[in-house]
């Protein structure tokens, strides 16, 4: 299996923005971005970052997050993969950390392709759920999971998606009410923890912050639930110091993968896929 890097655009904020006691004065890029999964067995999109219609799909976000919201568009997902030679029907699913609006915008870009999600999150979706576009998604091929697998890594469920340890899905309601954190374990023992949006920024494990209370109020569907997996995660991180935190929107996190290599690298057959 590898793992790497779509980071499709940026918010620009200030740290203030994304954990309590960050500076105001500190400018921050916010990453926006997708994790593709190379795996024998089928090959994953782990949420996609800005997507094509991100313009016209920013656009029916209220006008107060708006006027509070500025980004920039680098490259969405869809058309990183296309530069790099990979023809995107090869793609088993899409994964999504949760249904926020910067995490699904490039759904549209992969017609077919199926969206995994846990049924609570479903539900969420399918109530047009706080934090996502005025028009919902049409067309898209829902397909559920459960937590049928035991605890995991302080979690109380787990749901091994190819049965042999290498993308596993926890539960990890609060920010949303069915958003998952998802452990990729690579065959040399390198594990990433993609966290979501648990929290924004690093420091929000390391300085053990939450996100400011104001923020906290409007992101979170239940607080006491954000609060309880971050305390998982630290005494997590706690136990295994080499855990590579991903937060989705912290820069620093993606810089510890792979980005994509050169065009055709990963889509001709003779060419070893070199675990990183
Ligand atoms: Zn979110
Ligand atoms: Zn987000």
């Amino acid at each position: 299996m590898a793992v790497f890097a779509l980071v499709t655009g940026v918010t620009h904020r200030v740290a203030a923005f994304g954990y309590r006691g960050g500076s105001f004065f500190e400018r921050r890029d916010f990453a926006m971005a997708g994790t593709f999964v190379k795996h024998p067995q089928g090959d994953l999109l782990i949420d996609t970052g800005f997507g094509r219609n991100i313009k016209e799909q920013f656009l029916t976000m209220p006008l107060l997050f708006r006027a509070m919201t500025f980004y920039k568009l680098r490259q969405p997902a869809a058309d990183q993969l296309k530069d790099a030679g990979y023809d995107q029907k090869s793609l088993r699913a899409i994964l999504i950390t949760h249904a926020h609006w910067d995490h699904v915008s490039g759904l549209p870009d992969f017609p077919g392709v199926p969206v995994l999600v846990t049924p609570l999150e479903r539900e969420f979706i399918s109530k047009g759920g706080s934090g996502q576009f005025g028009k919902p998604f049409t067309g898209i091929r829902y397909e559920e999971y459960g937590f049928e697998g035991g605890p995991y890594l302080g979690f109380p469920g787990s749901h091994d998606v190819y049965g042999d340890g290498a993308i596993v899905v926890v539960p990890a309601s609060g920010h949303t009410p069915g958003g998952v954190i998802i452990f990729l374990t690579l065959h040399n023992g390198t594990r990433y923890a993609l966290v979501g949006d648990l929290v924004w920024q690093r420091e929000g494990i390391t300085f053990r912050e939450e996100r400011p209370w104001i923020i906290r109020k409007f992101a979170d569907s239940d607080r006491e639930g954000t609060r309880e997996n971050l305390l998982r995660i630290i005494a997590l991180k706690g136990s295994l110091p080499e855990l590579i935190i991903v937060p989705a929107h912290d820069m620093r996190g993606f810089a510890e993968m792979p980005t994509l290599p050169p065009v055709n690298f990963i889509t001709v057959s003779h060419v070893p896929i070199v675990t990183p």
